[in-house]
């Protein structure tokens, strides 16, 4: 099986990218496998604090590694937004292959020590573990929300992400590049996108030269993605999605079947759904729609 590095590095030369999606429940992970299997791409599974708090992260760790071995899927394992230092040991010591060190609500500065910290800290449990680090705020809920948060639309400039990659020895950069974590009512309906920064992204990419990822990818419009992958993106973080897809799938098994107090049958069609979502995703970042 190969690492999570080796398996970015090809993504890169591909110009593919990895579909990074999170979980809160066995559902939500046997959905998003379902469609990873079918289409026998390599994933990441993402666990917020939130996700981790209710999962926990040595099942989730577990769970994973479990999953990899049994149907041989090259599925590795992402501690999504960790804002504490005590987070990231705990990722690390459960056997998490990345860690996502955020501390973009910081000023620069701040950031920058706090997340070198992580870096140190994390690689001396485990060497091989990547870290990425986030610069530029673009909210932190991926739930359906009323309005832009007013911050997301500061944009990361290449020359601060490069400094910030320099001193901080990150292997991966997460930059605000015109994305949003959740989902607008708008963008529920299909009425409106999120609209990406092609030419930010590449310019990010080539000053850093690091791996980058989109997070809030939800509710992006289909040519965005594409043309952001083409630009230098690796990662694609999708949650809010996948979430209104699990729910979806649990109203319509209530409202189907009123009397049913089953929980892996009224959970099952949210599995379905789930796939469904994840499904489309890695079609389009791998070429394949
Ligand atoms: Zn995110």
């Amino acid at each position: 099986m190969k690492t999570l590095l080796e398996v970015l590095k090809d993504a890169d030369s591909n110009q593919v990218a990895i579909g990074h999606f999170n979980i809160s429940d066995l559902a939500g992970l046997k959905g998003i496998l379902k469609a990873a299997s079918k289409l026998n791409l390599p994933i990441m599974i993402g666990t917020s604090e939130g996700e981790a708090g209710f999962v926990g992260r040595m099942e989730a760790a577990a769970l994973v590694k479990m999953y990899r071995e049994k149907y041989n899927l090259p599925v590795y394992l992402n501690s999504d937004h960790t804002h504490s230092l005590e987070g990231v040991i705990e990722a690390a010591n459960a056997g998490y292959d990345e860690i996502l060190f955020d501390g973009s609500k910081l000023a620069f500065e701040d950031n920058v020590a706090q997340t070198k910290k992580a870096v140190e800290i994390a690689k001396a449990i485990n060497p091989n573990v990547l870290i990425e680090g986030e610069i530029g705020y673009i909210g932190s809920n991926s739930q359906i929300i009323d309005e832009v948060p007013k911050e997301s639309l500061n944009l990361t400039t290449p020359e601060e992400a490069k400094k910030y990659v320099e001193q901080t020895g990150v292997d991966i950069v997460a930059p605000a590049v015109g994305n949003m974590h959740g989902l607008l009512k708008s963008m529920v309906t299909g009425d409106t996108f999120k609209r990406l920064n092609i030419e930010l992204i590449g310019q990010i990419r080539q000053a850093t030269g690091k791996f980058i990822t989109l997070h809030g990818g939800s509710g992006t419009k289909d040519e965005d993605f594409v043309a952001a992958i083409k630009a230098g993106i690796t990662i694609i973080h999708i949650n809010s999605e996948i979430r209104l897809a699990w729910r979806k799938g649990v109203e319509d098994a209530l409202s189907q079947n009123p009397t049913e107090i089953t929980p892996y049958k009224l959970l099952t069609p949210a599995v379905e759904k789930v796939a469904e979502v994840v499904e489309k995703r890695l079609k389009l970042y791998n070429g394949l729609a």
